[in-house]
């Protein structure tokens, strides 16, 4: 595969510049992969840490020192694929900025890609964290999810009609926490 790098090779501009989070290599390259994680049991369970190292085969559609891109073994589209940190990330809650600007910057060029080649009507992108908000692979991912008129998938949901003080109320309550 081999995408777009980051290793700072050939310029010196500012775009060039190693980002600080970037590692001497990818994860599965080092002697002790993984050593900054909370438990080696996790990562040795985590079914898409072994994809990362390539113990489990995948249909890879992208892959550079920090993300990697592979196609969903049960995909509810055609091209349905997942994008996911090299690292063990387990939710949202435990990624930095850093890393998820350029998690999104790899998935945003990849469901350009994704457009332009499967010529799909429509695109979501849909991430889960916790059991209870549908998570079952606990390795942090995001899903692509090409759409094409009148195909299977959605997602069930009741809207409400909260009033004003309500939002503001949501709205402050989150703002305070960050
Ligand atoms: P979640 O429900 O956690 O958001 O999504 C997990 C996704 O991982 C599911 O869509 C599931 O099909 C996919 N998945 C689980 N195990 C494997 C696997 O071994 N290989 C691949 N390619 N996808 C997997
Ligand atoms: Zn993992």
């Amino acid at each position: 595969m081999g995408g777009q790098r980051h290793d700072g090779a050939g310029g010196g501009g500012p775009r060039d510049t190693q980002p600080p989070w970037r590692s001497p290599g990818p994860p599965h390259s080092r002697p002790n992969a993984y050593r900054d994680l909370d438990t080696s049991r996790s990562v040795n369970a985590c079914i898409f840490c072994r994809i990362v190292s390539g113990e489990v085969p995948s249909s890879k559609v992208f892959e550079d020192d920090h993300v990697v891109a592979f196609m969903d073994i049960a995909a509810v589209t055609e091209g349905h694929f997942l994008v996911i940190p090299r690292k063990h990330v387990e939710t949202l809650y435990g990624l930095d900025s850093i890393l998820a600007g350029h998690l999104m910057a790899v998935t945003t060029r990849l469901a350009k890609a994704a457009k332009k080649a499967l010529r799909c009507d429509g695109m979501n992108l849909y991430q889960a964290n916790e059991a209870a908000g549908g998570q079952e692979v606990p390795h942090l991912h995001l899903h692509v999810i090409p759409r094409y008129k009148g195909d299977s998938f959605g997602i069930r949901y009741n809207p409400t009609k909260p009033p004003r003080e309500k939002l503001d109320e949501k709205a402050a309550k989150i703002r305070g926490a960050l």
